[in-house]
């Protein structure tokens, strides 16, 4: 297992399992998402728990801040966006990123600041069954 590996982290059955998970989803994942795809190999909810806290720790996953109740995470090697729905909590990726410039615009600006090494952008709206669904209702 590459990313195991590469951050020296020993290479147990739930760690490659969920990193397995992460790689082949692409996609924003909370515990209980994992925990429903690797429950089947015998791995519960805690090893779930601990082995995405080092997993940050360890920047193979970062925490993503979508606005729902659970955490949310994904893989820190792909950088993207989001836009997720403000009414049931559907979320899409994006690769478009335009931070480079803004990051350059704020820095210029800066008093305080040397240099800018991440950022965090997200998109909130609707998605299309929510929105139909409004404009059913007449909200
Ligand atoms: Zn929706
Ligand atoms: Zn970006």
């Amino acid at each position: 297992m590459h990313i195991l590996k590469e951050k020296k982290l020993k290479s147990t059955m739930p760690r490659r399992e969920i990193v397995a998970v992460f790689e082949k989803g692409h996609r924003l994942l909370n515990a209980e998402d994992i925990f429903n795809k690797v429950k089947k190999k015998g791995i519960d909810l805690a090893t779930v728990y601990r082995t995405l806290q080092s997993f940050e720790k360890h920047h193979i996953i970062k925490k993503v801040d979508v606005r729902l109740p659970a955490e949310h995470y994904e893989l820190a090697d792909h950088h993207h966006h989001h836009v997720v729905c403000t009414s049931c909590g559907e979320i899409e990726s994006f690769e478009h990123c335009s931070m480079d410039a803004a990051s350059k615009k704020v820095l210029g600006s800066s008093k305080k600041f040397a240099s800018i090494q991440d950022h965090a952008f997200e998109f909130f709206g609707l998605c299309h069954p929510c929105a139909r669904m409004k404009v059913r209702k007449g909200l």
